[in-house]
Parts: C-alpha cells; structure tokens; sequence
C-alpha cells in the first residue's frame, strides 16, 4: 500500500518524451518492414484518447480537480491491454507512448490484446488512504465508458497496486450492478487475481538477465548487477537476482541509491525497508546518487524506474555489458545508439518486462473461466513464454542483424499490421 511520507525525489534529467522515443523507433521499424506510408500513419496514432477532468473532496471538506487519461492505441488483435500510473508528472504524451508500447508488447508475447495505458497527474504518496480511494473510484467511474473485460482492461504501473485495481473493480462493478473480476488485472487474489502476479513482471526480468548472461557467456553465480527503482518491479527482480546468484552491487529508489562494490545484503535491505517508504537512511551500506549507479561498471544494468533514465547526458559513461530495461522506455533512441557503438547489449522493454502483462492475460483467462490455476502452472507458463520469445528476438535480431530491441519491434508491429490487414479497413 502506499504510505504517506515527504521525501524530495532525485530528478533525473529527461530530456526526450516517451511518445517521441517511441514514434522513433517506430519510424525505423516501419522503414525495415517497409510498411506504407498510411500504415505508418495509423500505427503512429492512438485510436481512442479520453481524458477526464474530475472532483475529488479532499479529507479537509476542500475539492480538488484532478486530471486523467486512458488511452487505447490499438485494438486489432482484442481488447486493449495496459496500466495505470499515478505520477505528478502523467501526461497525455506519455500516457500515449506507454499505450503504443503496450501494443507492441503484447504482440510480440502474441497475446491476444491490444494496447492501452492510463494514468492519474498525482502524487500519491500526499494524499490520505481515503483521499486516495475516493480519487481512485471517481477517475475509475470516469473511464468506465471505455473499460471493461472485453473492452479495455487497465493493471497496476507506477505507484498503483493491487488494492488500488480492487477498488477500480468494485466500482465497475457497481455500476454494472453484478461482479466483474476480469475487468482489471493485477487485483488481490481473494477478487479474481492470480497467484504469481505481483512477482511477474520481476520474475520475468530476473528471466531475461539469465538468458541474456548465459548468451554472453557470463557465468550466472557472481554475475555483477545494478538495480534503478526498487519498486513491483526492480524489487522483486532483485530479490530473485540475489536468489538465483546473482552479485547486486547497488540498487536505488527515488531517495538514492545504496551501494557495497563486495555485494549487498538484499534480504537485510528487504527487511529493512519493510514499513518504510524509502531506502535512504538504511545504514550498512554506501550512499550513491541516482546518476551515479547508471554509471557504475556491472555485467548487468536494470533501469527499473522511469523513462529517459539512459540519454545522450550519460550512455557513453554507462558501464554495464547488459542493459536489461526493466522500466517502460528508459534508454532514449539517441542513448540506443551510443550503446549500440560502444558494444552494450540493451533488452528492450517489450520483451524484458512482458512477464507483467503475461501473468495479467493469464489472470483475465482464469476470470473469464472461474477456474483458478496452482502458482507453479503460471510460473512455467511464465517462463517458457518468456524464453520462447527471448530466442524469437535474438534469431531475428541476427538474421536481420540489428540490435534486439529493432528486433522486437519488427516482430511486435509485423504481428499488428497482420491484424490489420486480415480484418481490412472499416467500411
Ligand atoms: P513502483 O511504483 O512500484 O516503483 C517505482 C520505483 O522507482 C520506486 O522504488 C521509486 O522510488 C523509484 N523511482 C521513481 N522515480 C525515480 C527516479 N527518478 N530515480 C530512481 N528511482 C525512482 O513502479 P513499478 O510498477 O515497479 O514500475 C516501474 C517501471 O516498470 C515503470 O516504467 C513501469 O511502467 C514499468 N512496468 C511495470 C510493470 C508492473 O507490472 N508493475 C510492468 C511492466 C513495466
């Protein structure tokens, strides 16, 4: 749950918008598959947009407007598919970059969705839990035109969680008058949700820094690594990084990061943090900055926070052999290429952390069955989907040879351009 504390938050510079980021790497895709130029036109744009302004009353009697998106960019191959964010800093421009994302992500993993992302300009962690449930209920009752299980079905991002989609569900569902558990993913297991969805999206990056080592010969027992964001995600992947062998040399939030170049004590930080809303002040190791980790030499970096972490300021001091992108969009096209010279290995978002939005299309089938599967059936399903689609990526991205984030694009948008083309354009 999010608690409520005041903590300044590093700010990194981020100099390019995600839409931007995206649209660029779709251009080059686009050029590579030699679509037409309408169908890059379409792929380019976001097919439905809603924002909404809404009241909230705060715990002092005073109303507050807040402002809030949800975005579908495409839905050819099924329903739309992406989570909410609370961050002061959600925009429409983001919001839109992150639904395209999602679109190609869930083709890549060739789930049948298409893409969406929504997001709430707010800090979360300044609001009361009851301010947080009224504004949550009131944006979900705003969006509710355009959700629902075969609609349009939102999941946990960015500093959202699983009471925040119970509260999302229930007032759909109120509104529909009976219960909807496939509505949202990503919901406490007593509603609906699956087991091994809070662990998915790092289970799966913990995957992808495996096969990414072992393609690159690097022994998995003491392979260095470098964790940004100790979040659902960054947290989870470095609690079974740890587990699985792995050396992790620094991890971070938004309060800095902690540092040992012998290996930190994860369960100890685990343990630490438990209550607490930020690493800074834990006291048995050293304290780095943000900017610092990015550079600190490692076989494997894992930006897990935020997008535009890795730009033109820093990728040339960027020393990692391996950067797996845990985080949504976080090396900018400019970042891509400095990397790509200087022989560093980036797994793209897409496939590095697509086990979040598997185990939530795995959560949506159980929904819509009423029938509930053993963790172990999802961690394998997880993990063959994951390595199936890892080995897709690097056959294509060495055939064609290009770095593996051209690659899979070129398999995520080819697989939505099919859709498009076997239905045919309206009317
Ligand atoms: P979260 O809110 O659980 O955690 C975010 C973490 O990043 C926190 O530790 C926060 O302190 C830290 N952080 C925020 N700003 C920072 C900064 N400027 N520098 C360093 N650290 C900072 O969020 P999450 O769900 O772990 O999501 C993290 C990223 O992963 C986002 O890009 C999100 O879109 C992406 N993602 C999440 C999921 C999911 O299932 N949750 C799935 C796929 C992708």
């Amino acid at each position: 749950m999010v608690t409520a504390t005041s903590q300044p938050a590093e700010t990194a510079p981020i100099s390019t918008t995600l839409y931007q980021t995206v649209l660029t790497q779709l251009r080059e895709v686009a050029a590579l598959l030699e679509l037409e130029p309408g169908m890059f036109e379409l792929l380019a744009h976001c097919k439905r947009e809603l924002m909404v302004q809404f009241p909230v009353r705060m715990d002092d009697g005073s109303i507050r407007v807040f402002s809030g998106y949800r975005t579908q960019h495409n839905m050819a191959r099924g329903p739309a598919k992406g989570g909410i964010r609370y961050h002061p800093q959600v925009s429409r421009d983001d919001v839109r970059g992150l639904a395209m994302l999602m679109t190609w992500k869930c083709a890549l993993v060739n789930i049948p969705y298409g893409g969406a992302k929504g997001g709430v300009a707010v800090d979360p962690k300044a609001l009361s839990r009851s301010e947080l449930e009224r504004m949550t209920r009131r944006y979900a009752s705003e969006i509710a035109v355009i959700i629902g299980p075969e609609k349009d079905i939102p999941a946990p991002d960015m500093n959202t969680d699983a009471q925040i989609m119970a509260w999302i569900m229930d007032t759909y569902s109120q509104q529909q008058g009976f219960s909807v558990p496939g509505v949202v993913t990503g919901k406490p297991i007593i509603l609906g949700g699956t087991r091994g969805r809070t662990e998915a999206t790092g289970r799966g990056c913990m995957l992808i820094a495996r096969e990414a080592a072992r393609e690159q010969g690097i022994p998995l027992s003491g392979a260095t690594v470098v964790v940004q964001g100790m979040g659902n995600v960054g947290g989870v992947a470095t609690q079974l990084m740890a587990q699985a062998g792995f050396t992790v040399l620094a991890v971070s939030d938004s309060s800095g990061g902690l540092y040992d170049p012998k290996g930190l004590d994860i369960p100890d930080i685990l343990r630490w943090r438990q209550g607490r809303s930020y690493l800074s002040g834990y006291p048995r190791a050293e304290r780095i900055t943000n900017a610092t980790l990015l550079e600190l030499p490692c076989d494997i970096l894992m930006p897990a926070a935020m997008e535009g972490q890795i730009g033109e300021h820093n990728a040339a001091q960027v020393r990692a052999k391996i950067v797996v992108e845990g985080a949504n969009g976080p090396t900018t096209p400019e970042a891509d290429q400095i990397l790509l010279n200087r022989g560093v290995t980036v797994v793209p978002d897409i496939l590095a952390n697509s086990g979040g939005v598997l185990v939530s299309y795995f959560e949506w089938v159980q929904d819509l069955q009423a029938f509930f599967w053993e963790e172990d059936e999802i961690n394998q399903r997880l993990e063959k989907s994951m390595v199936r689609t890892y080995r897709e990526v690097v056959e294509l991205a060495q055939r064609r040879n290009v770095p593996l984030r051209t690659a899979a694009l070129m398999l995520g948008v080819q697989r939505v351009v099919d859709a498009i083309q076997a239905r045919g354009l309206y009317p």
